[in-house]
């Protein structure tokens, strides 16, 4: 079934044309009828799986459905309000949004921290229709007067469970007082949760519920490896891959910022052109290091969990999980940056002894085992690992540094509570 028969108007019909979209995607075939349809929705789906037009596309329609949308008088009313937990993915919904609504008259601003606040304030001023923020920021404007948001018709909470991860619950609740009662909300997830659903409930009204796939599955198409190998070979193992294999475009995560430098600094030593994308790096590095990335300039990309959401790399074939996640359903998005809308790709774990409790906890929200192996000349030395002690194993080591990571919560992630 092509986007004619979803309802779309024609415009948009020759945009996705345009832009080579054939069919829907599965979230868009479920989720584009219900929000033309003016219902709340609720819809789990990961990056890559065409979830932002999903969104996008119908809201779009909706506005131009209005009078007055496509004449020049300034919008002072916010009517579409997309709240997103990375300025990465607020950078790519807003640009999915320009490129959807061209010639539509609409105007969508963005707002995120990290940057001057000015040049957002006067962008609002000047009048919008959608604005695609962080909570933070947006808060901040509210702040500052500058956005009305007493006409909103339609709220987007894309990927919430990573909001509520990066405790933005507080931001997202002082948010919600002041929207109007009747509007639409449509909630975007990549998993869902007991968290979710408590937050659905005091957001959503009978919503449609959309589940495109099974619960937590990888991104089909992508091909998981997992080598073993110990951690002080992981760096010359990485530089090796690439090298001899000639890969082009590989993108990289570690846990920590720091890990993120050490490990690009490295690799620019191994002649392999390597920036690195987390947190602490000014918004301008970030998309710097993206777009020579994406332009091909740099053939490496280390990043972080948080910096990589949003990321929209296309033909991205190439991920390595340098250090497996301490949150188990991160594997999953780290490796949805592969195989993104029908193509295929690689992602690769490098599995040191310390880190074989976090594989198991992939493996359970994987649902399936991932096979283990050696590569030639990395194979680990076992040796090292023999006869460990009960309480100090390097497992226990690396337990106790999660638990670190998580504060006193120990062990688990939110997700395990
Ligand atoms: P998203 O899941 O929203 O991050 O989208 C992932 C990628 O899929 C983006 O590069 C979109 O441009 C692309 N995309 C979205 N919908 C379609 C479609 N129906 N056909 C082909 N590509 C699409």
């Amino acid at each position: 079934m092509g986007f004619v028969s979803l309802g779309l108007n024609q415009a948009l019909i020759n945009t996705v044309q345009k832009l080579e979209y054939n069919e829907p995607t599965p979230i868009q075939l479920a989720a584009i009828p219900a929000v033309l349809n003016k219902q709340d929705v609720m819809a789990r789906a990961q990056t890559g799986t065409g979830k932002t037009a999903a969104f996008a596309l119908p809201i779009i329609h909706q506005l131009c459905a209005q009078a007055g949308v496509a004449d020049d008088t300034k919008n002072t009313f916010l009517k579409a309000l997309v709240l997103t937990p990375t300025r990465e993915l607020a950078q790519q919904v807003s640009s999915s949004f320009k490129k959807y609504a061209i010639g539509s008259g609409l105007k969508t601003v963005i707002a995120y921290g990290g940057v001057s606040i000015k040049l957002q304030v006067d962008a609002l001023q000047d009048g919008a229709d959608i604005l695609v923020a962080t909570p933070g920021r947006l808060i901040d404007l509210m702040f500052k007067g500058v956005v009305d948001l007493k006409q909103l018709q339609v709220i987007v909470l894309d990927e919430a469970d990573r909001m509520l991860d990066m405790g933005f619950i507080t931001d997202i609740k002082r948010i919600l007082k002041h929207l109007p009662v009747e509007r639409q909300t449509l909630l975007f997830s990549a998993t869902f949760d007991d968290e979710i659903f408590k937050l659905s409930k005091s957001l959503l009204k009978n919503p449609c519920l959309i589940e495109v796939d099974e619960k937590n599955t990888a991104a089909v198409d992508v091909k998981q490896l997992v080598y073993n190998v110990d951690e002080d070979r992981k760096r010359e193992l990485v530089s090796y891959l690439i090298g001899s294999k000639n890969w082009q475009q590989v993108l990289i995560f570690t846990r920590t910022k720091a890990g993120a430098d050490d490990l690009a600094r490295e690799m620019c030593k191994d002649g392999l052109k390597t920036s690195a994308i987390h947190g602490d790096k000014s918004q301008g590095a970030r998309e710097r290091a993206l777009q020579e990335f994406k332009d091909g300039d740099v053939r490496v990309l280390v990043a972080t969990d948080v910096a990589a959401r949003g990321l929209d790399i296309e033909s991205l074939e190439y991920v390595i999980n340098y250090e497996l996640p301490f949150i188990a359903e991160d594997y999953i998005h780290r490796i949805g940056r592969t195989g993104r809308a029908g193509g295929s790709g690689l992602a690769i774990s490098l599995l040191s002894p310390s880190e074989n409790y976090l594989l198991e906890e992939v493996e359970a929200v994987l649902g399936e085992r991932l096979a283990q192996q050696w590569l030639e000349g990395f194979e680990p030395d076992l040796t090292k690992t023999a006869a460990p002690t009960r309480k100090n194993t390097r497992s226990a080591q690396a337990r106790r540094q999660k638990d670190r990571a998580f504060g006193k919560k120990t062990g688990n992630s939110r997700r395990k509570k």
